[in-house]
């Protein structure tokens, strides 16, 4: 199965069949492993504006194709969490909260805010 076909297959089951999860695991290896297990422990959480992903060492704001994380930010390439939304977007595996997250950052998540407000603007 090609990158395509899964997404296609994604979008037309709505869920992560366990075939569906041994593609994602072969197409995206490391990536795609911690997208599952993330989904899979319901660490994918989509507020009023922003998906939301809780990594190992905190949380980080997905949207339109960008994330907040180091992977993100300093690399340039695609991360795991970028994935793992994909991956709940299309087969609605994630927790839905019915706040605002900007309204939930606390002081000390301020430096995402930064990067965020960066990119939005
Ligand atoms: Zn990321």
């Amino acid at each position: 199965m090609d990158v395509d076909t899964l997404w296609k297959e994604l979008e037309q089951h709505r869920t992560i069949t366990p075939g569906l999860r041994q593609h994602i695991i072969r197409l995206y290896s490391r990536r795609g492993k911690l997208a599952l297990e993330a989904i899979d422990e319901g660490r994918i959480k989509k507020y009023l504006d922003f998906f939301v992903v809780t990594g190992t060492s905190g949380e980080y704001v997905v949207d339109e194709g960008f994330c907040t994380c180091r992977d993100f930010i300093f690399r340039g390439g695609r991360c795991w969490h970028l994935l793992a939304v994909d991956i709940a977007r299309v087969t609605g595996s994630y927790q839905r909260i019915d706040l605002w997250y900007q309204d939930v950052w606390a002081g000390e998540n301020a430096h995402y805010k930064q990067y965020l407000s960066f990119e939005i603007e």
